[in-house]
C-alpha cells in the first residue's frame, strides 16, 4: 500500500490566522496591566483606611478657629495654620476667627497637649500644654482635626495616639518615624488629593 499523506496542518493553521501569536501576547499584556491596576487600587485603599481616625462627616471649608488666651504658644498654631493651607494647596483651609464666633477647632488651655476629635461631628478641641514643643508638632495636632490619624513606631503605646496604626512605607506628617524636615512629601500629597 502506498503511503497516503493527509493536507499539511500547518499550513491550515497559517491560514487561519497568521497573527494569532501577538493578539495572544496583547492580551495577555492587556490582562497584566488590569490586574496591576486591580492590586494597587486595593493597596491604595488599604493605605487609606490607614490614615482615617475614623469615619466623619465631610468637613466644610474654611475651618475656622479661635485660640483661647492662655493656650500654649499662639504663635505656633498661627504658622501651623498657614502651613497647613499651603501645603495642601488651599484643599484644607484653616482660619484663626475671634473669641466671640463659634469656630470649628478650639485650642484650649491645658497642662498636656492632646486632641479631642470625636467622630461623627466635625469640631475638635485640641489640648495645648507646655509638655511638648508645638513649634514642632503644632501642624501634626492641627491635622488630628481633620480626622487622620497617627503613625506609630513599634514599641510606642497605642492607648497614648489617635487610633494609631504604625509607620509602615507611609512617610509623612502623621508619622512619628518621619523627621519634620520630611513632611509634606509626596504621600501627604496624595492624603490631600485623596481626601479634601
Ligand atoms: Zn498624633
Amino acid at each position: 500500500m502506498p503511503l497516503k499523506f493527509g493536507k499539511s496542518k500547518t499550513i491550515s493553521n497559517v491560514n487561519e490566522d497568521p497573527l494569532i501569536g501577538l493578539r495572544v501576547l496583547v492580551w495577555g499584556c492587556g490582562l497584566g496591566l488590569l490586574l496591576w491596576l486591580l492590586v494597587t487600587i486595593a493597596t491604595i485603599d488599604a493605605v487609606h483606611s490607614d490614615h482615617m481616625a475614623c469615619s466623619r462627616p465631610e468637613l466644610p471649608m474654611p475651618r475656622t478657629v479661635v485660640i483661647r488666651p492662655g493656650a500654649a504658644n499662639p504663635q505656633a498654631w498661627r504658622v501651623a495654620m498657614i502651613e497647613i493651607n499651603i501645603q495642601s494647596g488651599g484643599r484644607i483651609q484653616f482660619v484663626e476667627v475671634g473669641q466671640n464666633y463659634e469656630a470649628d477647632v478650639y485650642i484650649l488651655p491645658s497642662s498636656t497637649t492632646w486632641v479631642a476629635m470625636p467622630c461623627g461631628r466635625i469640631e475638635s478641641e485640641i489640648y495645648a500644654g507646655a509638655d511638648v514643643n508645638l513649634n514642632y508638632w503644632a501642624s501634626h495636632e492641627l491635622m488630628h482635626t481633620l480626622g487622620l490619624a497617627d503613625h506609630i513606631a513599634p514599641g510606642m503605646s497605642p492607648s497614648y495616639y489617635i487610633n494609631p496604626g504604625y509607620c509602615g512605607e507611609y512617610v509623612g506628617v502623621m508619622s512619628y518615624c518621619t523627621p519634620k524636615s520630611q513632611w509634606w512629601g509626596v504621600d501627604d500629597d496624595w492624603l490631600f488629593y485623596w481626601w479634601f
